[in-house]
């Protein structure tokens, strides 16, 4: 037991790993961080905590964080360390070079969920007021971008309906590609509390995740897709709903579209989408499909709550169109107990996202042509905001391999480990004349940069973040940043340096302007969020005190909307060369690639990533637990210890992604999202066989 005794000072603060949002009282003697104490007053978490935000800050001290900027002419050069003017006097010759060469629009810029709302909104600005174009993506392109696109579609709102509170008023709770004890593991606890209270359960995930079976819980249904047939297993939900006359009629007639829903009604009603006739697909018995279907129309208020599972498929826009149209069809939205809700995975990806972090959408989820909000910012910044809508990031790296993008500056995100297809992501990257990496430490997209700023955590910063619920919540600088700025001060710098206006003295200046032209957060400042504690956004005129559940009485597009969900199976398939499917998942003392964490003391709970696999296929195999096996996709190959468990079904196998050696997006191929190029992490046809090691 270490005594810590009695803080010289505490502040309270938010935590930077997932999007629960636990607020903390960071305890300092002197200089030093002691402990973390989860706070009682928090909203989101109310005084409970996981153990990465309790215990994963000691990163910040890590003796490979870099401190000093450095730059090099090629990356075959070693790093040579200078001052901070020349690392951004020689940033902003290269992109003023860059763009004189080879037009405006051959730079671009990536934003960080990791980072505040206020950096955020500072490095869009930065693309879009100075570099004069819209080539500004975010990490959630490889993540939640299909729930952006299909809760816009279906609702008018790119975000949860709900806040954690809501889920102690459901009855039945449906939980679709997610595991939020090792995920999300503080609002876990919250849900298994009202399921200890007799809410039912239905799991859809291809494993038997903790919260299928734990202590006093037991999922009344578990239906064990097949991973990539998300979209035949709820539209045949859809199905049932219809065909047995189970929707909530007056709901859909006074809420929602009804030619829309009748023609959507008309298709799901097809014989084709009964369970039955899609069982032999999905592999979900129709028997628990039927009964799932029953549950969820006729339980009571239905919650659904929903993570990557769905989201990263090829068809991860569809299957969000697909739970809304669920949710819709049988009035579950619009008061507590219900609604539709994405499990966002980092700290602030729903803020990056509300900031304008996507090329095509200004902050509040405008289109960069909605002649109204472009004014408002010209009004502001004084500079016309191009109506082209820019790259994302993969046509950012496609560009770059063609010959016509040659610069990008990139906030606090390793995109060579965490975008899918490596091998494209370094050819993109090695293409391009400029890249400058802003972060913690040398991860591994720096092996190709030209600069390297030393970012700054969120310890030593103050600003705001904004958690699944869209709640927006103050970050609170405990320590002096010890690179010598906080991430915002570096965009700023940046931005002076290449003749773009920014004065900001303090991150609450960056909160007013993003107040100033964003109508969602018109009612948001530093001072009110420090009244309040925290506010959920829309927080304006019309909703003074923030919104804690949305679509009350009207949703914010008008009429809910429902849209035909044709499934169309991945490109993903199994056969002689590759018959296993691989998905993948994260654990509870790691976080994403492990950036922060393994330097830390948690990584001593998780020190390598396993490969799942089920006793028959092992047997099959040769393969023993522990052995170390060989996983081959048509994308590339890498090499894991197995691990034995009937946790993953026959024919799937399973792993974390937390350790660079893992090297899991080797594997994953270059299959996305229509409609968002969100990549299908969750579904790769592999190989797999015994092996001798790396
Ligand atoms: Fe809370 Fe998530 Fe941080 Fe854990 S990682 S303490 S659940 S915000």
């Amino acid at each position: 037991v270490v005594e810590i005794g009695t803080p010289d000072t505490a502040t309270i603060t938010t935590c930077a790993y997932c999007g629960v949002g636990c607020t903390f009282r960071a305890e300092m003697r002197g200089e030093e961080l002691v402990r973390m104490v989860p706070w009682k007053e928090g909203k989101a978490n109310r005084g409970h905590s996981c153990v990465k935000g309790r215990f994963a800050w000691g990163y910040a001290n890590h003796k490979e964080r870099i401190l000093n900027p450095m730059i090099r002419a090629s990356i075959d050069e070693p790093w040579r360390e200078v001052s901070w003017d020349e690392a951004i006097a020689h940033t902003a010759a290269e992109f003023r070079r860059i763009q004189s060469t080879y037009g405006k629009r051959s730079v671009g810029g990536i934003t960080s969920s990791r980072c505040t709302n206020e950096e955020t909104f500072l490095v869009q600005k930065l693309i879009r007021a100075g570099f004069g174009n819209n080539n500004v993506d975010t990490c959630a392109r490889v993540c939640h971008s299909p729930t952006g696109y299909g809760l816009k579609t279906a609702f008018g709102t790119s975000a949860g309906t709900q806040d954690f509170d809501s889920v102690m008023a459901a009855d039945v709770v449906v939980i679709i590609g997610a595991n939020p004890t090792d995920g999300h593991p503080v609002f876990a606890s919250r849900l298994k509390r009202r399921l200890r209270q007799g809410a039912q359960l239905i799991v859809i995930d291809p494993r038997r995740t903790d919260i299928v079976r734990s202590p006093h819980i037991e999922a009344a249904e578990h239906l064990a897709l097949r991973p990539g047939t998300n979209v035949a297993v709820l539209t045949a939900m859809a199905h049932v709903i219809v065909t047995e006359g189970l929707v909530d009629e007056e709901f859909v007639r006074t809420r929602c579209d009804w030619s829309e829903f009748e023609d959507w009604a008309e298709f799901v009603a097809e014989p084709r989408h009964s369970p039955e006739a899609t069982e032999l697909m999905t592999q979900v018995p129709a028997a628990n499909l039927r009964a799932a279907a029953r549950l969820y129309a006729t339980g009571g208020n239905g919650a659904i709550y929903y993570g990557l599972g769905v989201t990263e498929h090829s068809q991860g826009s569809t299957t969000v169109l697909a739970i809304a149209n669920l949710a819709m069809a049988t009035g579950n939205l619009g008061r507590d107990g219900v609604g539709v809700n994405p499990l966002r995975g980092q700290n602030n990806v729903q803020g990056s996202c509300d900031m304008g972090s996507f090329p095509h959408e200004l902050s509040g989820y405008r289109h960069v042509s909605d002649d109204a909000a472009r004014e408002m910012f010209r009004d502001l910044w004084g500079v016309e905001i191009d109506r082209e809508p820019g790259l994302r990031i993969p046509n950012m790296l496609d560009a770059a391999v063609d010959g016509t993008f040659k610069a990008l500056y990139i906030q606090g995100e390793d995109i060579l480990q965490s975008d899918p297809d490596t091998h494209h992501v370094s050819a993109g990257l090695a293409a391009m004349e400029c890249v400058v990496v802003h972060d913690l430490f040398l991860n591994e997209t720096a092996n190709y940069a030209h600069v390297f700023l030393p970012g700054s955590t969120f310890l030593e910063k103050n600003g705001t973040f904004t958690n699944t619920e869209r709640r927006i919540q103050m970050v609170r600088k405990v320590m002096q940043p010890r690179n010598g700025y906080e991430d915002w001060e570096v965009t700023q710098l940046l931005a002076r340096a290449l003749g773009c206006d920014m004065k900001y003295s303090h991150a609450s200046e960056i909160m007013d302007e993003i107040a100033a032209v964003t109508p969602t957060f018109a009612g948001v400042s530093f001072a009110r969020l420090e009244e309040l504690g925290s506010i959920q956004w829309p927080c304006n005129e019309k909703a003074p005190q923030g919104t804690p559940v949305m679509h009350i009485g009207g949703f914010a597009r008008g009429l809910g909307k429902f849209v035909r969900t044709e499934y169309v199976a991945t490109e993903e398939r199994t056969g002689p060369r590759f018959p296993l499917l691989l998905t993948t998942g994260r654990i509870l003392s790691q976080y994403n690639v492990g950036a922060q964490t393994r330097r830390t003391e948690n990584s001593r709970w998780h020190e390598e990533d396993r490969l799942e696999i089920h006793p028959h296929d092992a047997e099959q195999r040769g393969i023993v637990d522990g052995d170390w096996v060989k996983v081959v996709s048509r994308a590339g190959d890498t090499s894991l210890r197995a691990l034995i468990t009937d946790r993953v079904a026959p024919g799937v196998v399973y792993t974390t992604f937390h350790h660079p050696s893992t090297q899991a997006n080797v594997v994953t191929t270059d299959n996305s999202d229509w409609a968002t190029n969100c990549p299908e992490y969750k579904v790769t046809a592999v190989q797999v066989g015994r092996s001798n090691g790396p």
